[in-house]
């Protein structure tokens, strides 16, 4: 026949099971405490429910008030391993459940009284099951569609603890009574601890498959974001330009002479540069996107009022970094940066169409000597289609206006 005690000694084998897997998964990365804690939890709540259902056998100290305690202090643990899945520190509240437990027990009118030891044992069981709630969905629930569903049980766990200790509160109910209503309550906190274990697996996969999505937008050498996930990003910009009524402008950067910096400072001084570079541009574009199109090549894609802030943005980037020298710890690297820039409005922006422009823009500026900022004429990246088929439809050719357009800023802008 199947009773409460059968019921425990099931969970407490399952349970011990699970910490041997999660102390397994810990060992493959000991530094991260998750798994641990998770296995702790496990192995805590596995003991405490033996020793519960050990009632009658052993000590009455034993199985109920240590007993009741570890297997709160397993929810403790759990609630740990939560904070430490999100890099967050393990704080004194995720020891409430267990000490709302030890703060009741010892009251003579609990601990004589079988009703009322349920009643406080699910009150602080509720306690640990709201605490998982917060543990859960505090870094924000839309991270991962998991976290939702997960802070969704841990709530209904916690208002079923809760519920059990009110209705033994509201009919005062008899220890045979009593005793249904703990199991029907433990039973129902099985289900959902099932169901969390299955959710949990969930998050742990989307998080990483979001930590591979994000290394596979981003460039490993300098934490910006690589060419593909520059692209990925231009219809966001156009929208966003498309709201505010602004333009869309892309900012073409790269490294003069950088094959020198190489040949004189080595590779490694090449990547400092580029690091410093990155990271200081990123800075300098928060409310648009920077990242590397490969190479000694950066990109900047941006929600502009119009030419004059394209190009001043453009020229606070250049001017920064003539002005702070890139250290490499034994040399100081000289270094500065060409910039073609294209414009478009929202409606009529095509990436591959301004990217080449803005590579014409920067092709012109090497020509003019380096260390200067050349613009693709508005006029001409926000020109109607000609009306007369044209061979030179798509192609993004500079005009004799943006050639003299060039000379001019090279010869107003100097050299930084
Ligand atoms: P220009 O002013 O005309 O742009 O001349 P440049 O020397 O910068 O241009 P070029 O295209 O001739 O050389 C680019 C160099 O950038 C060649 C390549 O070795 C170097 N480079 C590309 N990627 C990296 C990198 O990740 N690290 C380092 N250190 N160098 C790189
Ligand atoms: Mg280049
Ligand atoms: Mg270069």
């Amino acid at each position: 026949m199947f009773n409460v005690t059968t019921g425990l000694a099931i969970w407490c084998s399952e349970a011990m099971t699970l910490a041997l897997v999660a102390f397994i998964a810990w060992r493959h990365n000991v530094r991260d405490k998750t798994y641990l804690y998770w296995g702790l939890g496990f192995l805590l709540s596995g003991i405490g429910f033996a020793m519960v259902a050990l009632r009658g056998h052993i000590p009455s100290i034993l199985s109920v008030e240590i007993g009741n305690t570890i297997a709160l202090a397993g929810q403790s643990a759990w609630i740990a391993g939560y904070l430490a899945l999100d890099k967050r520190r393990v704080e004194w509240w995720v020891l409430l459940p267990p000490v709302i437990w030890l703060a009741g027990v010892f009251l003579p009118w609990v601990n004589d009284d079988y009703p009322n030891r349920v009643a406080l044992y699910n009150l602080a069981s509720a306690a640990g099951a709201t605490a998982l709630t917060m543990a859960v969905s505090s870094p924000g629930l839309n991270r991962e569609a998991a976290r939702a569903k997960l802070a969704i049980i841990f709530i209904v766990q916690s208002c079923l603890c809760f519920a059990t200790a009110l209705a033994i509160g509201i009919i005062s109910p008899d220890d045979v009574e009593a005793s249904n209503l703990a199991g029907a309550a433990a039973m129902g906190t099985a289900f959902l601890l099932t169901l969390a274990c299955a959710l949990t697996f969930r998050l742990i996969m989307e998080r990483s498959e979001q930590k591979l999505r994000i290394l596979s937008l981003t460039d490993t050498l300098t934490g910006v974001l690589n060419r593909r996930g520059l692209f990925a990003q231009f219809t966001r910009i156009q929208t966003k330009a498309f709201d505010d009524r602004r333009q869309v402008a892309v900012l073409l950067f790269d490294l003069d002479n950088f094959k020198r910096i190489n040949d004189r400072f080595g590779h490694q001084g090449g990547d400092a540069v580029l690091t410093v570079f990155a990271r200081m541009a990123r800075q300098f574009t928060p409310s648009g996107v920077f990242g590397r199109m490969g190479g000694e090549e950066f990109a900047a894609f941006a929600s502009v009022a119009d030419q004059t802030e394209a190009e001043a943005l453009a020229e606070t980037i250049r001017t920064e970094f003539c002005r702070v020298p890139v250290s490499t710890g034994d040399a100081i690297v000289p270094a500065t940066v060409s910039v073609g820039v294209a414009l478009a409005s929202p409606l009529e922006a095509n990436m591959d169409k301004l990217v080449s422009a803005a590579d014409r823009a920067l092709y012109a500026a090497k020509g003019a000597g380096r260390n200067c900022t050349v613009i693709f004429g508005e006029a001409e990246a926000a020109a109607p289609p000609p009306v007369e088929p044209d061979h030179t439809t798509g192609e993004l050719v500079p005009t004799l206006d943006d050639q003299i357009h060039a000379l001019r800023r090279v010869g107003s802008l100097g050299r930084g």
